[in-house]
């Protein structure tokens, strides 16, 4: 659960992956990597801790037009930040969070995979539908949480996947303008490629590995994605880079 806060044009990033939330204290910005288990009550505490000191939650085309309306060096009058959730394997923690966050006035956007491993035990059922449309109608947002390796293998092509992908979720009621990638550890590996070295510009791959991925290596940009309907994309990585990545409106 990667927070992004930028305060005064620092960002900074908490991730929480299995982690406990600071013992004390809540001071931003702030990059925090602990040891394991947090749960969702002390997330949740934590979180509700942030938003009392004065920390809103917002969206992210709120939380982008909250930077750009920043005087450049003015400290932050107002903080804001954009807090999402990868989902994978958990689902039924997933909606308790959401919930818990409404009820404490925090807004997130929850990354769905398409179907995948990682979600077989409760991709495309009538509830994960019906669970995702309750999180939207709480206030915060869907966005697809991208598998690139797997959308190029499954469709032979990235954008081809990316829209199938969103128009999925679009028929089932849920609204899609962002999007980020999920790091495929075990294609990683075998390829030697990162999940954004398929977009021209972004793309840290030194030559990659021979393999059927090679060909779509620097092949899409993100202003294809744009031209889809995909107006975020919020990897961390691109966050910490600045808002020429994590704002740009497409
Ligand atoms: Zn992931």
């Amino acid at each position: 659960m990667p927070l992004h806060i930028r305060d005064d044009g620092v960002a900074s990033w908490l991730v929480l992956r299995h982690q406990p939330p600071p013992a004390q204290g809540c001071p931003w910005p702030f990059v925090r990597r602990q040891a394991p288990a947090f749960s969702t009550a002390s997330t949740i505490e934590w979180l509700t801790a942030l938003r009392s000191a004065g920390l809103e939650f917002l969206l992210p085309e709120a939380y982008f037009a909250r930077l750009k309306s920043r005087a450049p060096g003015q400290p932050a009058v107002n903080p804001a930040a954009l807090l999402k959730h990868d989902i994978h394997h958990d689902f039924r923690r997933v909606v308790r969070m959401a919930e818990r966050e409404a009820e404490a006035g925090i807004s997130a956007v929850y990354f769905m995979m398409d179907h995948h491993e990682l979600n077989a035990g409760f991709w495309g059922l009538d509830y994960t539908w019906r669970e995702l449309r309750r999180i939207q109608d709480m206030g915060h947002q869907i966005g697809l949480h991208v598998d690139t390796f797997e959308l190029i293998l499954r469709y032979g092509d990235l954008m081809t996947g990316l829209k199938v992908f969103k128009q999925v979720f679009e028929d089932q009621g849920l609204s899609i303008i962002a999007a980020n990638a999920h790091g495929n550890t075990k294609l990683g590996k075998r390829t030697g490629l990162r999940p954004m070295d398929f977009f021209s510009g972004l793309s840290r791959a030194a030559p990659p590995q021979p393999t059927e991925l090679e060909q779509h290596v620097r092949r899409y940009t993100l202003g294809e994605v744009g031209k889809a309907g995909i107006h975020y994309w919020l990897d961390a990585a691109f966050m910490k880079m600045g808002p020429r990545f994590s704002a740009t409106i497409m």
